[in-house]
């Protein structure tokens, strides 16, 4: 998928690379290392909404973070509450915003994350234990398309949020494996700042799901276009039969 090249966008950036330059040549640590570092000094452990909150200041402040942000995270909460999990699946961690946020809304039910960065794996981890959440949300540290034909059971909702040429090809294996289920939700974030084309038309031609298409911006910004993609898996894949 590529970036839409829209003046808002080329602006980002131009941002962006002014400071992955000023952070390297001062040497500073990963963006989830950093943001662990800002949660430990500026919020109490063992509470996810100032964890979150922390997350979107910091991103707003000091350094973007490609989290699914305070906008498009109401859209992923409500579709979290309408499939009724149970047990989430997420391709992309990062610094775990989005998983943090997603088991903050589950009673009960468990968050599986896929994360193919070590770095961002650990660190994710180690925010994830100071949001006091360890216990509801696992990292899986490996490539989508290596641990998703070994997880084995299936999931109310998931959430693709990795890097964007994969979704397709990952979603086609999450179908192929049967880890979703009638009812199941799929959502794809950043579907409309990327050219997400062979994405929707699967899920919008295949006949299986129904789909909503919710515009939004871009996380963390007000003039960047973006959207999220929620499927409703009506007609289940292989035999038909849900299990
Ligand atoms: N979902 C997170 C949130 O909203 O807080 C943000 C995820 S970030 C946009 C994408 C992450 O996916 C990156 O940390 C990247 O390293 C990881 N990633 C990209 N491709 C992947 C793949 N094929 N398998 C596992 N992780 C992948
Ligand atoms: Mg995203």
């Amino acid at each position: 998928m590529a970036v839409r090249k829209t003046p808002a966008m080329l602006g980002f950036a131009a941002r962006q690379a002014g400071h992955f330059i000023v952070d390297r040549l001062r040497s500073r640590p990963s963006r989830p290392r950093q943001v662990l570092q800002y949660l430990r000094d500026s919020t109490s452990p063992g509470d996810p909404a100032a964890t979150l909150a922390a997350m979107d200041e910091f991103a707003r402040k000091r350094r973007f973070l490609m989290n699914v942000g305070d906008e498009k995270g109401k859209i992923l909460s409500d579709a979290v509450r309408a499939s009724g999990a149970g047990n989430v699946l997420e391709l992309g961690t990062y610094c775990a915003y989005s998983a943090i946020l997603m088991a903050h809304q589950l009673r009960e039910g468990h968050v599986d994350t896929l994360e193919f960065n070590p770095e961002n794996a650990a660190a994710a981890e180690q925010i994830i234990e100071h949001a006091g959440l360890s216990a509801r949300i696992t990292v899986h540290t490996g490539a989508a398309a290596d641990i998703i034909p070994t997880l084995g059971r299936q999931f109310e909702l998931v959430f693709i949020d990795h890097w964007k040429d994969r979704y397709l090809p990952d979603l086609l294996l999450i179908e192929r494996h049967r880890l979703i289920k009638r009812g199941s939700r799929v959502v794809a974030d950043n579907i409309g700042m990327f050219d997400a084309t062979p994405y929707l038309d699967h899920v919008r031609d295949c006949g299986h799901y129904t789909n909503t298409n919710y515009p939004a911006h871009m996380e963390y910004s007000d003039t960047v276009y973006d959207a999220v993609e929620v499927s409703v898996l009506r007609q289940p894949f292989g035999d038909g039969e849900d299990g």
